[in-house]
């Protein structure tokens, strides 16, 4: 099994809409999101997947997050933007297009500062 990662930084706002404590108030962070791709077969040209192509997908996701306050945005708007949550849209946004060419996500990682994260893994 072949795995492939690449990483994306956005600033965004957030509020933990019923957290007991300070998140609970509006506050921003510099993101990072690391997917990881799996998948057994590589092309002819020894590649699982072209970087530059995942690049491309998870950027579409960032832009769209970039300097935003989260909870304005679907599906934040309803579910709280905590990482766990962020990281499980992430997932399920990218997975149709790595489906498409016959690979698997194996993990979306988001970091809110540089030691924490949440991991979602889709099954
Ligand atoms: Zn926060």
């Amino acid at each position: 099994m072949f795995e492939v990662s690449v990483e994306y930084t956005f600033a965004a706002g957030h509020a933990l809409r019923g957290y007991k404590g300070k998140c609970e108030n509006v506050h921003g962070h510099n993101y990072k999101v690391q997917l990881i791709i799996c998948g057994e077969q590589l092309d002819s040209t020894g590649l699982l997947i072209d970087f530059g192509d995942v690049r491309k997908t998870i950027k579409v996701l960032v832009d769209r997050l970039d300097h935003r306050f989260l909870n304005d945005l679907e599906p934040f708007d309803k579910l709280n933007p905590s990482a766990e949550n962020i990281a499980k849209y992430f997932c399920d946004e990218l997975e149709p297009p790595v489906k498409e060419r016959g690979l698997k996500i194996r993990a979306v990682t988001i970091w809110e500062t540089d030691t924490t994260s949440a991991t979602y893994r889709p099954m």
